[in-house]
């Protein structure tokens, strides 16, 4: 539904997955005039616009074709997706790739002089995340009646401010959770990013450009192997 025929990706504007992401498109062919403060950078040798904004937006931008393509974080696309599901909205994206960045687990967390801990303590705990969707998926599948506290941001802290028993949140190499004295439960979810597409994309010279692109994405990641 873009309303030119110029191929639009999503891409995070500044964060863990921006650097990657540029260079990768880099890798693609894709020449682009990268300006700051811009939220939109034409390429200068395809018909292709980037357009840089948060991670959260990217998942939405694509399911609703205001974007064709977009590379975001599974953990973020599987919470949005879930959100939308559960408000009875379009949650469909076809997912072309995973990508070899953006590792991380969604796990849950708790002061560590608590020790060990089964499952079944969190019954009745209160868990602080960003992921509230997934992390009430998670608690009906494993049978735990515990409450979901939704935090954006500093999570980490949550127990030590008595917001929350316990967190559910990322992690890549424990450190964060180490600094705040938390020591690491179940992995909820194991992610990393992924180029994913408008589900209802029929314009055919985009499909055409993405048909392009794709094997020169599968070379970038061989040869990284
Ligand atoms: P934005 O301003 O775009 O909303 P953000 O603060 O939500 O940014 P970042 O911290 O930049 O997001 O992380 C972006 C993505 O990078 C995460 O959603 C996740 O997929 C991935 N990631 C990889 N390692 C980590 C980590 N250790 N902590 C958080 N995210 C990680
Ligand atoms: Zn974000």
């Amino acid at each position: 539904m873009s309303n030119n025929n110029r191929l639009r990706i999503a891409i995070q504007k500044s964060g863990r997955l921006s650097k990657d992401c540029q260079a990768l498109l880099k890798q693609l062919g894709v020449k682009l005039n990268l300006r700051e403060q811009r939220l939109i950078a034409h390429s200068t040798n395809m018909p292709i616009d980037v357009l840089r904004v948060r991670d959260d937006d990217i998942p939405g931008l694509v399911m609703d074709g205001v974007c064709d393509l977009g590379i975001v974080g599974e953990n973020v696309l599987e919470e949005a997706q879930a959100e939308r599901v559960r408000n009875e909205q379009f949650a469909e994206v076809t997912k072309l790739s995973k990508l070899d960045f953006g590792f991380c687990r969604l796990a849950l967390a708790w002061p560590q002089e608590l020790g060990l801990q089964e499952k079944a303590w969190f019954n009745g705990k209160r868990i602080a995340t960003t992921y509230p969707e997934i992390l009430k998926q998670y608690l009906k599948r494993e049978n735990i009646d515990a409450s979901v506290v939704m935090l954006t941001g500093s999570v980490e802290v949550a127990p030590r401010a008595g917001l929350a028993d316990a967190i559910c949140d990322l992690v890549s190499t424990g450190a964060t959770l180490e600094a705040n004295g938390l020591m690491q439960g179940d992995t909820i979810l194991e992610s990393n990013a992924c180029l994913i597409q408008n589900a209802a994309l029929t314009d055919q010279s985009k499909l055409a450009l993405i048909d392009k692109l794709m094997p020169r994405l599968k070379g970038v990641k061989q040869a990284k192997e």
